[in-house]
């Protein structure tokens, strides 16, 4: 009893003291962070550290691992699809991705935690009384801000990006406009296409031809951010069949218009507020009946998709792909012979 009390003054008195891209399980398996969540640990990163002088850089990665920070300001910490982009006011940026378990915590400096003892620590930054600790980051690299492109440029526009839009819409308080830097990806003179994100996403995705559909939206190269979670749910949301060919889908901005309008909800709420995802077995928000659970993509880079057999029911019949296994590659219907 006195736990929970306690739990919660700590958590009225020091809001910015949670795990911020935590790792996620439901029923055993692992979320792996979308836009949406690196668009909140970019604003808790910024909320600690912005502007701040680094009195702590401590990089626990190999080719980084002589890197020192110390002395420059935060300048901001810019979400890119599922990347990190740390800037610093000597011209230099942290780039991060969280890949499968990756998230950073913020803790006040001086306390255990930020003393980042535990082996899992891939990066330590910190700045007053904030320190930021990273936790099995799946990618980091210290690059000349001018040169962000080299990490981010191959991606599609981000599907929460300011412009990605060619018209208003309502503001959110909670998601404050990522202010353009002249460095990097944000600088004019290299952005990579003129006009609004969904326009370029639309090209990109006019040359997917055959290609299923949640494939398209998991490719990161046709559109920046989504990862399983908001591609079942903005198929779900347009009543799509996952397998549709790309050129088949009537009205892929309203595909892409969906998932923004999910994502930018989910940032803006704190946590995921899917409705699908990873329910298979569970009644269909929409119509009851059970939603399925089917594979996208071929191995090793299968990905499960949850959707409704009926509102997602394709117009052709067309059979859904086997399950694959995640993990053992093995089909589902393979392993129950065995
Ligand atoms: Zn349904």
């Amino acid at each position: 009893m006195w736990a929970q009390v306690w739990a919660q003054a700590w958590a009225q008195a020091w809001p910015q003291v949670r795990a911020i891209g935590r790792k996620r399980a439901d029923a055993g398996r692992v979320t792996v962070p979308e836009g949406d969540t690196l668009r909140r640990t970019a604003a808790r990163l910024d909320l600690a550290l912005r502007d701040g002088v680094l009195d702590r850089s401590d990089l626990r990665w190999p080719s980084a691992a002589t890197v020192d920070l110390t002395g420059s300001t935060v300048l901001e910490t810019r979400p890119y699809g599922k990347h990190l982009l740390t800037r610093v006011s000597d011209g230099r940026t942290l780039h991060t991705h969280l890949r499968m378990d990756g998230y950073w915590r913020v803790v006040r400096t001086g306390s255990s935690e930020a003393a980042a003892r535990s082996p899992k620590v891939r990066a330590v930054l910190a700045a007053g009384p904030w320190t930021a600790v990273g936790h099995l980051l799946g990618m980091l690299d210290v690059v000349r801000s001018t040169d962000e492109v080299t990490l981010v440029g191959h991606l599609g526009p981000d599907v929460l990006d300011d412009d990605f839009l060619p018209d208003p819409e309502e503001p959110t308080p909670t998601l404050p406009p990522l202010a353009p830097t002249p460095v990097g990806i944000d600088d004019p003179g290299r952005r990579r296409w003129e006009g609004p994100g969904l326009e370029e996403a639309l090209r990109r995705w006019d040359r997917q031809g055959g290609r299923p559909v949640a494939e398209v939206l998991l490719d990161q190269t046709v559109v920046a951010g989504l990862g399983t979670i908001w591609t079942a749910e903005s198929l779900f949301a347009r009543r799509v069949w996952p397998w549709t060919p790309a050129v088949e889908v009537d009205r892929p901005d309203l595909v892409l218009r969906a998932a923004r309008a999910q994502m930018r909800r989910s940032v803006a709420a704190g946590e995921e507020l899917a409705r699908v995802h990873q329910r298979a077995g569970r009644p269909c928000p929409r119509c009851r009946t059970p939603l399925v659970e089917g594979s996208v993509g071929v191995l090793p880079t299968a990905r499960p998709t949850t959707w409704c057999p009926v509102c997602q029911a394709d117009p052709h019949h067309r059979p859904a792909p086997p399950v694959v296994h995640r993990w053992t590659g093995v089909a589902a219907a393979e392993r129950r012979r065995h």
